[in-house]
Parts: C-alpha cells; sequence; structure tokens
C-alpha cells in the first residue's frame, strides 16, 4: 500500500479504489475511450465532507488530481495518469423546491437525474441533448441545450453554488454573496474549486414539440439555406440544431435514407404545440424523407439522442461560434461533413440567439453570446488503429472554418486537453473573459491547484 492509500484508508470516509482492486478498470472509464489514463487512487465521494477530505489529503500529499462529475470531457479532463481522481459520481440527488420553483443538484448528478426530478414538477432548466452527461461539467462550461432560446443556457439558471476551495473551506455563490464568484462559475470551468452543490432557477416545461426531420444530402443546401432564413425569425420558443450526419437504421428513416449522409434538422419547441406545429410548417414544405416531430415529455426529448452517443467509443470533437451561417460555411459544413470517415460523425450547428444572446457578454463567463450558431465537429469511431485518420479529417473541417468563425470557441467542445501553455484556453475565451477569470483564479486558487480543466493562469 502507498503512503497514499494509506492516509485515504486512515482518513476518507468515502470509497478509495487503488489499481489492484476488481473495480478499478470500470471505475477509471470515462467516456471518451481515446481516453485511457491510470489514477494512483479514485476516490469515490459520498458527502460533501468526503469531498473536503479528498482535496486536504490530495494536496498535502502534493499530488495531481482531477474531478470528474459525469465524465464526458471528451478532452479527458476528469481523469489523470498517476494522480488522483476526486469522483463525485456517487453524489448524484436532485430536489425541487416546487414554491421557490429552484432544483438543488449534488455534483455527481447526469441530466437524466436531473430532468427526472424536476420533470415530476412539470419544471425544468436548460440541460444538455443527451441525458447521461453531467450537471456539473456541462453547466459549469455553459450549457448548450433545447430550452436554451427561452430561457438562457445552463450556467444562466445557476442562481447559486456551494464550492470547496483549495484550502478545504466550503463558501458560497450567489447574486449576493460572492457575485464575481458565480460569474466565473457560469462558463469559466472547474478552474476555482469543486462545486459541491448547484443551484438552479426552473420553469414550467411540460409538453414539448421535439422531433427530427430527416433530408437527402443532395437536397443539403436547400435545406440548410432555407433552414437559416427560417431560424432567424423563430421564435424564442424554438431552438434548433442542424446537423450533417448518416441516417441512422430507424424503423422511421426510408430504407434508401439508411446509411446515407443526410441533413437533419433537430430541435425543441417548447411553448403553444399549435403554433409550433404553424412554425415548422416552411421547413415541412421542404418534404423531408422522414419527419418525427411531434408532442412528447420534455424528459423524453432529452432522451432523445441517447443511444447515438454511449459511453466507450473513441471520440474528438472540435467547435466554434458562427456570426452568420453563412452560404460559405454552408458549403464547407456540407463538403467536410460528408466527407467525414465515420458513420458516426456528425457536424452539429446549434441554433443561439433568443434568451442567449440578451445576456450581456460581461454578465458571464461563456463568451459565445453573439453568435447565431455554435458549430461542434463530432467524429466518432471505434477501432484505436484510425484515430489519425478521424482526427486529421476533423481538424481540416475546423481548418475550413475557422477563417468563417468568430473568434473564441466553446471549451466544452474542445477536445484536446491543454499544453503547457494557456494560448488554447485564452483564445477559446478571449482576453477580457480570461483576464477576469484570472483574476478571480488569482483569489480562491493562487497555486493552481484546480488544473485539470481548461486552464486559466492565476493572474500574476
Ligand atoms: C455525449 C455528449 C453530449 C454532450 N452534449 C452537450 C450539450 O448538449 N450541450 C453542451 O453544452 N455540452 C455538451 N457536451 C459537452 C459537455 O458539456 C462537456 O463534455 C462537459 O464537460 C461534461 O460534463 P461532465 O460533468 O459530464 O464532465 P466531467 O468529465 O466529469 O467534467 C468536465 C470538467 O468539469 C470539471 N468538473 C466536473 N465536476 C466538477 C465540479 N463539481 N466542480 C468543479 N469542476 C468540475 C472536471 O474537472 C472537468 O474539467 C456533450 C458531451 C458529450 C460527451
Amino acid at each position: 500500500m502507498t503512503d497514499l492509500a494509506r492516509s485515504f484508508a486512515a482518513h476518507f470516509a468515502g470509497t478509495a479504489i487503488v489499481p489492484d482492486d476488481d473495480r478499478y478498470d470500470t471505475v477509471r472509464a470515462v467516456w471518451n475511450a481515446t481516453v485511457e489514463a491510470r489514477p494512483v487512487l479514485i476516490a469515490q465521494c459520498r458527502t460533501v465532507e468526503d469531498i473536503v477530505e479528498a482535496v486536504n489529503l490530495t494536496r498535502d500529499a502534493g499530488v495531481p488530481f482531477a474531478v470528474r462529475g459525469g465524465g464526458h470531457s471528451v478532452a479527458g479532463l476528469s481523469t489523470c495518469d498517476g494522480g488522483v481522481v476526486i469522483d463525485l459520481s456517487p453524489m448524484r440527488a436532485v430536489s425541487v423546491d416546487r414554491e421557490r420553483r429552484v432544483a438543488t443538484a449534488e455534483p455527481g448528478a447526469t441530466w437524466g437525474d436531473y430532468d427526472a426530478a424536476t420533470g415530476q414538477h412539470g419544471l425544468a432548466s436548460t440541460g444538455g441533448l443527451i441525458s447521461t452527461t453531467g450537471v456539473a461539467g456541462l453547466t459549469l462550461g455553459g450549457g448548450i441545450g433545447w430550452l436554451q432560446r427561452k430561457h438562457g443556457l445552463a450556467c444562466d439558471n445557476l442562481i447559486a453554488a456551494e464550492l470547496i476551495t483549495a484550502d478545504g473551506a466550503t463558501i458560497r455563490a450567489s447574486q449576493n454573496e460572492r457575485p464575481g464568484l458565480l460569474w466565473g462559475l457560469r462558463g469559466g470551468g472547474g478552474n476555482f474549486g469543486i462545486v459541491s452543490r448547484f443551484e438552479f432557477s426552473l420553469h414550467p416545461v411540460t409538453t414539448v414539440l421535439g422531433g427530427l426531420m430527416l433530408f437527402p444530402i443532395d437536397q443539403g443546401a436547400d435545406v440548410l439555406r432555407t433552414f437559416r432564413d427560417w431560424a432567424a425569425d423563430l421564435p424564442d420558443e424554438g431552438s434548433m440544431l442542424a446537423a450533417v450526419l448518416t441516417a441512422p437504421p430507424e424503423p422511421f428513416v426510408p430504407s434508401h435514407l439508411v446509411g446515407q449522409k443526410s441533413v437533419a434538422i433537430l430541435g425543441c419547441w417548447c411553448g403553444d404545440l399549435e403554433d409550433g406545429t404553424n412554425a415548422l410548417e416552411p421547413l415541412r414544405r421542404l418534404e423531408p424523407a422522414a419527419d418525427v416531430f411531434g408532442p412528447m415529455p420534455y424528459p423524453e426529448l432529452q432522451r432523445m439522442l441517447d443511444a447515438g452517443a454511449p459511453a466507450g467509443l473513441r471520440n474528438y470533437f472540435r467547435g466554434g461560434y458562427l456570426a452568420e451561417l453563412t452560404d460559405d460555411v454552408i458549403d464547407v459544413v456540407l463538403e467536410q461533413g460528408a466527407a467525414m470517415p465515420s458513420p458516426m460523425s456528425a457536424v452539429h450547428l446549434h441554433q443561439m440567439g433568443g434568451a442567449v444572446g440578451r445576456v450581456g457578454v460581461d454578465a458571464t463567463a461563456f463568451p459565445g453570446r453573439a453568435s447565431s450558431f455554435t458549430y461542434n465537429l463530432v467524429s466518432t469511431w471505434s477501432d484505436p488503429a484510425e484515430d489519425s485518420i478521424h482526427i486529421a479529417a476533423n481538424r481540416r473541417m475546423a481548418a475550413g472554418l475557422a477563417p468563417l468563425s468568430m473568434p473564441g470557441t466553446y471549451v466544452n467542445f474542445l477536445a484536446d486537453a491543454p499544453d503547457d501553455t494557456d494560448l488554447a484556453v485564452r483564445a477559446a475565451y478571449g482576453d477580457d473573459v480570461y483576464d477576469r477569470l484570472a483574476r478571480q483564479k488569482r483569489e480562491l486558487d493562487p497555486t493552481n491547484l484546480f488544473r485539470a480543466n481548461h486552464n486559466v493562469r492565476p493572474a500574476r
């Protein structure tokens, strides 16, 4: 037994798992299979006290560590080689104060846990599009989701948080207590400490109009141009996503389209259902090959895409912000999207605007407020021998889109783990946001203890 394992055995009330434990390979696995780190110890926390103890023991031992919420960081930031993983995944409780319309989530909760708890009360706030993703990492990076144009990003609904700091203290951030820290937690990632409790404002959301339409790729240019013009005037109730993908072998997909590159329009309308149906009419006039938009409970929409994003495959993401979906962008997306060398890969164009765009650029640390679309180039494959093929194809498309994009990128869609410079992270946030985050970091984590993240260096 190592000294570290001995001190955890003596002081840590959670479960400490070391490499010779039978559970080790299962618990060390993260969503993205290209990330194969071997931590020296995984500290599974069940209580806030466990988190505090894990921070203190690890810091005092001088061992690097990573913090794990839902484990979906594509860059592999929630695990580390040779260090400790502070694993919050056993802490998944979500409670709802129906009167105040506030949800409180433990830091290991997934969006599935969250939507199940809030959905029972006919309430919701914006969460990610895949129910297995963690509330923690998604919110701390920003949080794009189906309700965003009506109710803002996930981080815009974060009204308070409890944080374990580098010295093991527990502090609170809200509009009244440390508003500067709340600003930083809304987009600045896990740079300031471990969030042990999230509080979100909730909104009435029950049945929504959700689903997708599918078009053959040779209609792609027409569809995406019509979609762009239509989306520009869409009321806030609608949040849409256009995608280039391979049509899946689902019963609703005509057999001639299965396995073919296609354009999909996916979305959610969280207002009056008849208004939503009318709003979709211009897209329906394009005569989609498949159309499964219909009324459904919001938590069901939140699980609709889960089967397409299983854990254990190999993944690489690159993202960016678009001021407009110009013809040039559409050409790159269609040409390179169709050339992606895996049927599991896709290009996602998330519609921004609405409530997201009405939050001031300096009101949170999420830098993409002025964009009309955020793209995510999602490469997914299974054979490790093909890593370089898929990563190169993704980077080619990213290079094609870069000159057409706005400055900055969404850190949660950044698969490259930070190198030993802070240039990529600075570029992602932009100088103003980065410098403000760096000042906040100097105050709370001057030695940069929390650095397994898209790391902001403490200001000097
Ligand atoms: C399948 C899939 C679907 C996705 N869909 C969306 C989407 O719809 N919208 C969107 O915006 N993004 C989406 N993303 C990106 C997603 O936001 C990020 O991958 C996010 O980091 C996932 O959070 P997590 O808690 O699961 O990750 P983790 O890997 O556990 O953590 C990610 C980062 O957050 C830090 N962290 C985790 N918990 C805490 C905590 N309690 N306190 C402080 N730091 C913490 C970690 O240290 C790490 O740096 C998706 C990703 C995947 C893989």
